[in-house]
């Protein structure tokens, strides 16, 4: 099974796009576009997302994270057409570790 496979298993169909306006959109910012990416995944936990580094890592597949996309600087550019790039709107949650300490 390929890695879009498996992250459509474990994330759900609605949350790996791999469709090419969706592709377009989330490879582009505000002026520029890097190579297209193979997928947009939105992971929604800590959990989802461990899965998601794990299996590129294993793949070898390079990954980029995408924030509100409102940089103008490559910042969320892929370099090479077979990256993934992480939606990271699902996980609006922060949860401070620093419990007891301001
Ligand atoms: C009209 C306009 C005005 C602007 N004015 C200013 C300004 O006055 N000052 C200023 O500093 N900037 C300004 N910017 C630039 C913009 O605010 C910054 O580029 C900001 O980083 C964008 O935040 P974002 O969440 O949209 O990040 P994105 O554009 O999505 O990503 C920016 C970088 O952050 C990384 N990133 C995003 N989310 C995460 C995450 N969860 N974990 C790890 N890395 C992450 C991305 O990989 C990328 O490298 C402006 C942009 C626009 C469009």
């Amino acid at each position: 099974m390929g890695l879009i496979e498996n992250l459509t298993q474990s994330l759900g169909a609605d949350n790996v796009l791999t469709s090419e306006a969706d592709r377009l959109f989330y490879g582009h910012d505000v002026f520029r576009a890097g190579e297209l990416p193979a997928a947009v995944v939105r992971p929604g936990s800590v959990k989802e997302l461990q899965a998601i580094v794990r299996a590129a890592y294993e793949s070898g597949t390079p990954l980029v994270t995408r924030g509100g996309g409102a940089s103008y600087t490559d910042a969320f550019a892929q370099r090479r057409a077979e990256g993934i790039t992480i939606d990271s709107s699902r996980l609006k949650r922060s949860r401070s570790t620093r419990r007891g300490r301001p």
